[in-house]
């Protein structure tokens, strides 16, 4: 963008990404930077934007003497990193990042800074995720078996990110139709929008309810509808949770642990080309991740809570 903001001391929200968790600034009256991907899937899943500024990775808004700098996180389409420059400091703000290639998103990739703001989601030396190959191979081949047993292949994911993985994955490796509940559908359209191609089906139309009835498709619905009654469906979920938790947890057969997150070795890369001198974790493992931060990579490093969010300066 590079543009000069002029003085003034408003308060401006940059938005990292679309999923519910990120996106409170957007119904505030002050001035909203986002992707323009995170405003269209927003908008796709019912939200309201009231005042917004697109910005483009690698753009830069200037606000008095501070710059803020946007970059890839890799963690669902338009995902954004943050990096802050004040004249002292400069602070890296990693929201939800995904460090691994996968068939929608880019790897992100960490820049220098001196004080590292970065989710922990996975931040625990149990989360090692398998290579995405493999996960793909793995997810490919349970689908094939299903079909060829007569089964329907129903997966849950989330709505936003991982649901167009999926698509992208069947329609990239076999010529099964995929059908995908309506609330999916309308953030698949935004992917299509901005690039990704999706070949897929919404569930509501007539074509779709046919594929589901005749088992003739994969189904790929929202993890929050884990009770819809499907006729000879085999169900599948995807969340790096799998490696944790028996699939009984999610009262069904298969999961697989694809992630829209960074594993431990992936945060633990991410930290060391960051190379901060210091780093506040927050979600997920935060203190024992902040505990490691500090023990093992020697680098000063506390879990954020909810009260320290309040003044840039309680950081520096
Ligand atoms: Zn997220």
């Amino acid at each position: 963008m590079d543009s000069r903001e002029g003085k003034s001391l408003t308060t401006r929200n940059f938005i990292s990404h679309a999923h519910s968790d990120h996106v409170a600034g957007f119904e505030s009256k002050t001035v909203n930077y986002s992707t323009i991907e995170t405003k269209e899937i927003y908008l796709a899943r019912g939200g309201n934007v009231l005042d917004f500024k697109a910005l483009k990775f690698g753009d830069t808004v200037y606000l008095d003497d501070i710059e803020v700098s946007a970059y890839n996180a890799g963690h669902i389409l338009g995902s954004t990193q943050y990096k802050i420059q004040t004249p002292e400091t400069s602070i890296l703000y990693s929201g939800d990042i995904n460090c691994v290639d996968t068939l929608t998103t880019k790897a992100a990739k960490a820049s220098s800074c001196d004080v590292l703001i970065l989710e922990a989601t996975y931040g625990h030396p149990f989360y090692v995720f398998p290579e995405r190959e493999d996960l793909y191979l793995d997810i490919v081949k349970w689908v094939l078996k299903q079909v060829q047993n007569k089964r329907s292949p129903v997966f849950q994911a989330y709505s936003a990110g991982k649901a167009q993985e999926i698509v992208k994955l069947l329609n990239t490796f076999t010529e099964i139709p995929v059908v995908t509940h309506p609330t999916i559908a309308k953030v698949n359209k935004v992917y299509m929008k901005y690039g990704i191609s999706l070949d897929f089906i919404n569930s509501k139309n007539e074509e779709g309810k046919e594929l589901i009835r005749k088992h003739q498709c994969v189904y790929v619905i929202p993890t929050s509808r884990s009770s819809m009654q499907i006729e000879n469906a085999c169900w599948a979920i995807v969340t790096g949770w799998a490696l944790k938790f028996k699939t009984a947890t999610y009262g069904i057969k298969t999961a697989f642990p694809l992630s829209s997150h960074a594993d431990f070795i992936q945060l633990k890369n991410y930290v060391e080309e960051a190379s901060p001198r210091k780093v506040y974790t927050v979600h997920g493992y935060k203190e024992e991740f902040a505990k490691f931060i500090h023990e093992k990579l020697g680098i000063n490093a506390k879990p954020l809570t909810p009260l320290h969010q309040r003044r840039l300066a309680d950081y520096l």
